[in-house]
């Protein structure tokens, strides 16, 4: 099929992760170098499932950054968007899951390349031939990276383009709730599509439950639709019309990594195909099935891009 451009403008970063399990940062016996950050991981997700996907951003003018430039590239991904900034490093994490079942987070970014990306720097052409534009990096709260994605997304908007937010609220990142919250709402009403967690719309919400009332609340005018994602639940859909909830495939998870980014690359390529199936019920449950597969697959691997699938996985498992 002649599928459309799907546009992924954030972080690109590389996670650190313990060569054993269960252990705290100081205790780790070594890294495995693990590449990530939810934007990249969306671009690589539409570009294994056949369709074309761009990435936007800034990374170190470092051997990680050319690293993580050469893995979009060996997936297929437009990297005529990605800058290369000439001061800062590669934005890098160091993330374990205790014994405890606590999770313990390390950053290197003060600043990251990440943040640096200004509007002059932006590849307007690039972003002018995307169907799709997503955003959704913790980088949006940091000047200039914020001019530079309400640009990007105003071109993107102007172009004709359908315009897609992931919050990705990782709240250990933000500076305080209330600034997440402040921040996050700020750009709400920017985006045609929003996919959020069911964690996160509790914390949008304020309230402890997700009622479909508090859900629609969020609907405003531009919004077409509120993909609210389930984990093994599956996810829920609201759009002005219709809302309703769409099982998860089953699957035994070893690692939920990844999930939510897979999700959201395998619907956003079905809308680049075709932006009308929105309006329809039928066909937007189609849609989200296929995403909800995605992000089920994605679950079965370790880590987040090794584990994303190809179109046949998708199909051979939706045949059964
Ligand atoms: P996020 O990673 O953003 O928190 P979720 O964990 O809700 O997102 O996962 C996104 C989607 O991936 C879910 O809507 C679901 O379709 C699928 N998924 C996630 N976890 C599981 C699981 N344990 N079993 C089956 N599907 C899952």
């Amino acid at each position: 099929s002649s599928s459309g451009l799907v546009v992924s403008f954030g972080e690109m970063l590389i996670d650190f992760v313990p060569t054993a399990s269960g252990v705290s940062l100081a205790e780790a016996p070594g890294f495995l170098k693990a590449p990530g950050g939810a934007p990249a991981n969306v671009a690589i997700a539409v570009t294994r499932l056949g369709g074309k996907s761009a990435f936007i951003g800034k990374l170190g003018d470092d051997e990680f950054g050319h690293m993580l430039a050469g893995i979009l590239k060996q997936y297929g991904v437009i990297a005529e968007g990605i800058n290369f900034d000439q001061g800062a490093r590669t934005a890098l994490a160091f993330v374990t899951l205790r014994a405890d079942g606590e999770r313990e987070f390390m950053f290197y970014r003060n600043p990251s390349a990440d943040m640096l990306l200004k509007p002059e720097e932006l590849n307007l052409e690039l972003i002018r031939s995307a169907k799709v534009f997503h955003y959704g990096s913790i980088s949006l709260i940091v000047q200039p990276c914020r001019s530079a994605h309400l640009m990007a997304m105003q071109v993107a908007r102007d172009a004709g383009a359908l315009l897609s937010y992931d919050p990705n609220l990782r709240l250990a990142l933000w500076p305080s709730v209330e600034e997440a919250r402040e921040q996050i709402m700020s750009i709400w009403d920017k985006a045609d599509l929003i996919k959020v967690s069911d964690e996160e719309l509790k914390f949008l919400t304020g309230s402890d439950e997700i009622d479909d009332a508090s859900a629609m609340s969020l609907l405003h005018p531009n919004l077409k639709l509120l993909l609210v994602t389930l984990g093994e639940k599956g996810c829920r859909y609201y759009t002005k019309n219709f809302h309703g909830h769409v099982e998860a495939f089953h699957v035994t998870a070893v690692d939920t990594t990844g999930a939510g980014d897979s999700f959201v690359g395998a619907f956003l390529c079905k809308i680049a195909d075709d932006r009308s199936l929105i309006e329809e019920e039928v066909r937007l449950r189609e849609a989200i099935k296929y995403a909800n597969v995605c992000g089920a697959i994605t679950t079965t691997k370790k880590g987040a891009i090794p584990a994303l699938p190809s179109h046949s996985e998708v199909l051979s498992l939706m045949k059964g």
